[in-house]
């Protein structure tokens, strides 16, 4: 992967921002995702946030290298910090991070969402915290994917702003994820069945207290949520 060419997973993401938006990507690494965006004409300009030095002298280099410093401004920032009022920033993006992470880094500094009109994020692993994030804060999901790339699974939500209420089975596996069932989706979740199966056996073979019967009772439950949802 360079500015050139995306990965599979970062062109999930970039097909989410709209023309003509103004884009932070937070966690820009080496900020790929911008500059592509801005080569191939989807955006005039771009905010890349990095907490980490390294990251972000990678990130700077890219831009300086690609000509672009007159459309990307690189900033040593923490999450959110790297946005600025006078950046006019329209869309978000935090990529490659686990999904508590991400939900922490939005709720972090919420003053800096304003203006913003789209959430553009891509956990690792743990997509509920920000599904449970967007719900309480004023975001529904609007749109999801989930692909593989390299043996590895990744979902991508779009958040955008209005009320939602979600089930504790949208919450987990996404509430257009789970009425699209994709290959991807099904492989995705029969993986974590056979992952809690493992756990459950796990705990059965080891002696029984008070802590391991209620953290048994929790795996069986979530268990049958995602046998429920894969079965209708
Ligand atoms: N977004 C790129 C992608 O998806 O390919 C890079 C992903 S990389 C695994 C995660 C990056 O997020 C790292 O470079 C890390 O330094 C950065 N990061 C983690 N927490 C951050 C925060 N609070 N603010 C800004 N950047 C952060």
């Amino acid at each position: 992967m360079n500015a050139k060419n995306l990965s599979d997973r970062l062109a999930q993401v970039a097909s989410y921002v709209e023309q003509d938006s103004v884009l932070a990507d937070i966690g820009s690494d080496h900020a790929y995702l911008p500059c592509w965006l801005v080569q191939n004409g989807r955006i005039q300009k771009a905010v890349a946030g990095e907490v980490v030095k390294g990251p972000f002298e990678s990130a700077r280099r890219t831009v300086e290298k690609e000509g672009l410093a007159d459309r990307i401004t690189v900033r040593f920032a923490d999450g959110l910090l790297a946005v600025e009022p006078e950046d006019g920033v329209s869309v978000i993006s935090i990529a490659g991070m686990g999904g508590t992470l991400i939900a922490s880094i939005l709720a972090a500094a919420p003053d800096r969402l304003e203006g913003v009109t789209r959430l553009i994020l891509q956990p690792n692993l743990h997509a509920k915290a920000i599904r449970l994030w967007g719900a309480g804060n004023g975001w529904l999901v609007k749109e999801e994917a989930i692909l593989k790339e390299d043996r590895k699974l990744y979902e991508v939500l779009v958040l955008e702003r209005g009320e939602a209420r979600y089930s504790e089975e949208e919450l987990l596996m996404g509430p257009i994820l789970m009425k699209e069932k994709t290959d991807a989706f099904r492989e995705k979740w029969e993986g974590e069945l056979r992952e809690l199966t493992r756990v459950c056996t796990a705990l059965d073979a080891s002696t029984p207290t008070e802590e391991t019967l209620e953290k048994r009772r929790q795996l069986e439950e979530t268990k049958q949520l995602i046998e429920r949802v894969l079965q209708q």
